[in-house]
């Protein structure tokens, strides 16, 4: 959990809405599969970098808030309604979701917490059959779909849409 990795992290929601920025080391990278985290994702565990909340700026937008208890609170988008962050009262860092950042292969998790909650059949995903996208599952559909994709592009911009 102490591994420290500096950079740049860029990300935002699905349509665009609200984007963030921080030049920061994050401090730690983890997912959590704890009751309160699966239903802040809508999926069965959060993954999450650790930002320092004076580093991270909210270049266009502003996420929305729920506050799950009196200690915690939970962004997302109010238009899309992506989650876009977990973070401790009082803390001093919020935790970013690793699969809003624009680069998501940029951080690797470390560490797990709730693991009381973890589903018993998380380990054997990774191995299910698989296939791609559209493309291999629909390839009829494909350029239909990426001709009306309304999702904001991995990377800021100055106009969306
Ligand atoms: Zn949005
Ligand atoms: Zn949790």
């Amino acid at each position: 959990m102490s591994a420290l990795v500096a950079g740049l992290f860029t990300g935002g929601c699905q349509c665009g809405a609200v984007r963030y920025r921080a030049t920061a080391r994050h401090k730690s990278a983890s997912i959590c599969h704890c009751r309160m985290c699966q239903k802040a994702v809508g999926g069965y565990f959060a993954a999450l970098c650790r930002l320092p909340d004076d580093r991270l700026t909210w270049t266009r937008g502003q996420p929305a808030v729920f506050a799950s208890s009196d200690q915690a609170d939970r962004g997302f988008c109010r238009d899309c309604g992506t989650p876009l962050f977990y973070r401790w009262k009082g803390g001093g860092f919020t935790s970013v979701t690793l699969g809003s950042l624009d680069d998501t292969q940029a951080v690797a998790p470390n560490h797990q917490f709730g693991i009381e909650g973890r589903v018993p059949f998380l380990a054997g995903l990774a191995s299910l059959p698989g296939d791609e996208t559209t493309e291999e599952e629909m390839p009829d559909d494909a350029p239909a779909i990426a001709a009306t994709n309304h999702q904001h592009p991995d990377h800021d911009t100055d106009h969306w849409p």
